[in-house]
């Protein structure tokens, strides 16, 4: 009898390969196992309207009603322990087994922890939808709120913190917010935005001590001053799982290691989204990892196709974005690639900028700007830069040049 395709890893990525296998017409049996209590669901609603709705709701990607429709057997609760590849079997948490024909390893990646003593219950991180639901409860008006880490998972709560009521401090170890992959101009203008809704950010700034009573937190900073909060939320990064898949031999490398089919050394076994690490075309096959939403989504439904024995390489642009206040931040492609800048001022205040390589490729757009004002010129540049276009430099940064043009050309 046929074992089918085992999905370890419920979220994003390991969801939408379930229903991509069955909108590829497999009919054999498909199985998504997750450790989390919940049907499969987005996460970026966690850190934004979950968090500042009245009462923070699941966004799940798929219902009971349609895993049952489509013959998905979701396994809930329960986590993988090992995987034996030569006789083809992932083992469970609850003392049961799977055999598989293809098995997709899609565990996604978990907050990096803060190595320090004195952390207590009201030292939290953000990542589920748990997580998401204890730290509500303490966003409210008048409530202190100390973020650990400049990043987005620091600024996105932080901008629902405020919205709340809550007081916000955000402390950042890096001279500046956003350190790793958003352009300085722009996390300029992120910045004055939090400093605008009443937002404190200290950045340089090593902890020195924290010590929780249950009650509140104090956190020492390096340079003895204190910052007494009700709730402290560490962000400061995330780490890929791949202890499953390193038990089971398989190479790691920033990431259980794919080729472009995504596939691992064993031909039957595929990683994707925010575990693995793969090589990427449009940079000339540099290895990466990516932790964001459409990335997720859409390696979820190259990995159903290879495991089909498609044999298609991933050739998307890495795009990712971040809702602040009224603020939508947009990026394609990989900005430490750039070797040159040129600006293109928009209406509204928002601008993009488009990083050149030193032989004139265009290889990232960042933008800025409200509500949707960057979408469709970074969507234009994205497909220049998958085109591996080398647009004029003044064309770029004149909004008369129409960016479709550039397309054409
Ligand atoms: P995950 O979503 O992490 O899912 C992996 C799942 O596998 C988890 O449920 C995990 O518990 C489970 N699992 C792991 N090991 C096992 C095991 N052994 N057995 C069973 N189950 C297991 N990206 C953007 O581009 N834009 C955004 O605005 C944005 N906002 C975000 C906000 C928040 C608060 C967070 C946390 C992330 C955000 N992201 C955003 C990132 C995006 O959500 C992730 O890149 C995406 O969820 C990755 O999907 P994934 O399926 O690879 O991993
Ligand atoms: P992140 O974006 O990598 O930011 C973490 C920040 O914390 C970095 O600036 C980091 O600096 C800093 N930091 C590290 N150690 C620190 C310390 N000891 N003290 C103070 N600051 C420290 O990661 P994140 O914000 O924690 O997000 C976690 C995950 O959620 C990621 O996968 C992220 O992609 C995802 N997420 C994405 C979005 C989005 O795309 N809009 C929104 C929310 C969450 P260094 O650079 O020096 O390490």
């Amino acid at each position: 009898m046929q074992a089918g395709m085992v999905i370890i890893g419920a979220g994003e990525c390991g969801g939408r390969a379930a229903l991509a296998l069955r909108d590829l017409d497999f009919e054999g049996p498909v199985t998504l196992v997750g450790d989390e209590p919940h049907l499969p669901y987005e996460r970026p609603p966690l850190s934004k309207e979950a968090m500042t709705g009245e009462a923070p709701a699941i966004k799940a990607i798929a219902t009971d009603a349609l895993f049952a429709e489509r013959s998905i057997r979701h396994i809930h609760s329960v986590r993988a322990v090992a995987i034996d590849r030569a006789a083809h079997v992932v083992q469970l948490s609850d003392g049961s087994s799977l055999s598989y024909d293809k098995l997709l390893l899609a565990t996604g990646s978990v907050p990096r922890q803060l190595p320090m003593s004195g952390l207590g219950g009201r030292c939290v991180y953000l990542r589920t939808f748990n997580d998401a639901l204890a730290i509500r409860a303490h966003l409210n008006a008048g409530n202190r709120v100390a973020i650990i880490g400049g990043g987005f998972i620091g600024l996105e709560l932080a901008a629902s913190a405020r919205k709340l009521g809550a007081t916000v401090a955000i402390i950042e170890a890096q001279p500046r917010i956003l350190m790793r992959g958003v352009p300085a101009e722009i996390a300029e203008i992120i910045h004055k935005a939090h400093a605008a809704e009443g937002v404190t950010i200290r950045t340089g700034q090593g902890i020195a001590a924290i010590a929780d009573d249950g009650n509140e937190v104090a956190i020492t900073l390096a340079d003895g001053q204190t910052i007494v909060a009700d709730l402290v939320v560490i962000g400061i990064g995330a780490v890929p799982v791949t202890a499953l898949a390193a038990e089971a031999g398989l190479a790691i490398d920033n990431g259980i290691a794919v080729d472009e089919h995504l596939r691992t050394a064993d031909p039957d076994v595929f990683a994707a989204g925010d575990c693995c690490s793969f090589p990427l075309a449009v940079y000339g096959g540099r290895r990466v990892r990516l932790e964001a939403w459409r990335n997720a989504q859409e390696q979820g439904a190259l990995a159903a196709k290879n495991m089909l024995g498609a044999g298609e390489a991933h050739a998307a642009v890495p795009w990712f974005w971040s809702d602040q206040y009224g603020l939508t931040l947009q990026i394609a492609g990989l900005s430490d690639e750039g070797k040159s800048i040129v600006r293109r001022d928009l209406d509204d205040g928002a601008f993009i900028l488009f990083h050149l390589a030193k032989d004139g490729r265009l290889v990232a757009a960042s933008g800025v700007g409200p509500g949707n004002a960057v979408a469709r010129d970074i969507r234009l540049a994205e497909m220049l830069i998958a085109k591996r276009a080398s647009p004029a430099p003044e064309a770029l940064g004149s909004q008369a040049v129409k960016l479709k043009s550039l397309l054409a050309a």
